[in-house]
């Protein structure tokens, strides 16, 4: 192999599909007992006996769902695994294998790639995840990954999105809002830095939320907890494009309406305060900001006194009759139509 003098830069040219494929995957341990075969045939194989199987897929396209020049491959890769997982949880399934593939330019070197692959390999390894499999292809520019997760979960035990009743409780869990604005500030310091490419940014005040952008996890943990406090939720969905967008999936998806309180919805210190220093309104940013990766989901009534004391679960509001509407009772307590975008004048 060819290293550059100065930094160390494997060209891709000089490896090889086949030897590159080995050379990435060739950390990932087998843990799981679904899966039979991993990498390394024409097909993985599992065996899942009596259990249901979720299935999901993502695409990440550099330029359009990431932008390398702040976000290090390193959480690019934990993060793409994240964001499938999480799909995997909101079925209220255990997450168990992935594939990943990539197409990607030689621009990159075999060091960016290894890179992404020890995110990957972290996230997964945390997750109990194994990596079955993949494809590697080249790209003329930039990188491209496709991340599909598998998961298990018992007939009675999967939750879709159809089944919120009125009278159910809406609860999400963690806080909204944050990684929407760790994007604000990266791309603030984005241009800071192209301006005076000596400014160090200070991203110190930021952590949280820029942590929530760049490091998001999937609520593997709330799953837990709702078995643990044997609650099932009726509906559920995790929060990938903004909180009031996957309330209206919900409520389409069941045919129901829904009321939900502005004052109720959980936010960050850091994302009111950075919020303050935007001059945005954090409840506009809660609702549309997207990427918080939380579950979202309608409980029963009767299971409120099993989730009301936890710190991790928010009651942001109430399932209704589908001819009572979707509404925001906003902290003047004024009633106006929840919308996936749009009301974002609303706070001018
Ligand atoms: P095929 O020619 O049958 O598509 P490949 O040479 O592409 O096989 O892949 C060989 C093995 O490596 C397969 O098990 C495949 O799933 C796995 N694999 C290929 N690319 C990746 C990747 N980027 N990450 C993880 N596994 C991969
Ligand atoms: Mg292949």
């Amino acid at each position: 192999m060819i290293k550059d003098k100065n930094q160390s830069r494997t060209d891709l040219n000089n490896l090889g599909e086949f030897a590159l494929i080995a050379h990435l995957t060739k950390h990932f341990k087998i843990t799981n007992t679904s899966t039979i075969k991993g990498i390394g045939d024409d097909a993985a194989v599992l065996s899942f006996k009596n259990k249901q199987i979720v299935v999901t897929t993502d695409l990440l396209v550099e330029g359009v769902h990431f932008d390398l020049s702040y976000v290090p491959l390193k959480h690019l890769g934990y993060k793409a695994v994240m964001v499938n997982l999480s799909d995997v949880y909101a079925m209220n399934a255990k997450a168990s294998q992935i594939t990943i593939s990539i197409a990607v330019s030689n621009r990159f070197p075999l060091e960016a790639l290894e890179e992404l692959y020890a995110g990957i390999e972290t996230a997964a390894s945390l997750y109990n995840i194994d990596v079955i499999g993949g494809d590697t292809t080249s790209s003329t520019t930039g990188l491209l990954i496709s991340i599909t997760a598998i998961g298990e979960v018992a007939k009675n035990d999967i939750v879709y999105r159809d089944g919120a009743k009125p009278n159910d409780l809406l609860v999400v869990s963690g806080d909204l809002g944050g990684a929407y604005m760790g994007l604000q500030i990266l791309e603030r310091e984005k241009e800071v830095y192209k301006v005076n490419p000596n400014n160090q940014p200070d991203l110190e005040p930021y952590t949280y939320i820029v942590e929530r952008q760049l490091k998001p996890e999937a609520r593997k943990d709330i799953i837990k907890l709702l078995k643990d406090l044997n609650v099932k939720p009726t509906a559920m969905i995790d929060v990938s494009d903004g909180l009031s967008s996957e309330i209206l999936h919900i409520c389409t998806s069941s045919k129901v309406g829904c009321d939900v309180y502005e004052n109720k919805i959980p936010l960050d210190p850091q994302v009111i305060s950075t919020c303050e220093e935007f001059n945005i309104d954090s409840t506009t940013v809660a609702l549309n900001g997207g990427e918080d990766y939380e579950l979202l989901f309608t409980i029963a009534q009767e299971d409120f006194s099993k989730i009301k004391a936890n710190p991790n679960l928010s009651i942001i509001g109430h399932i209704t009759d589908a001819s009572s509407g979707t509404h925001l009772v906003t902290r003047a307590n004024t009633k106006i139509e929840l919308k996936a975008q749009g009301w974002k004048n609303f706070s001018a």
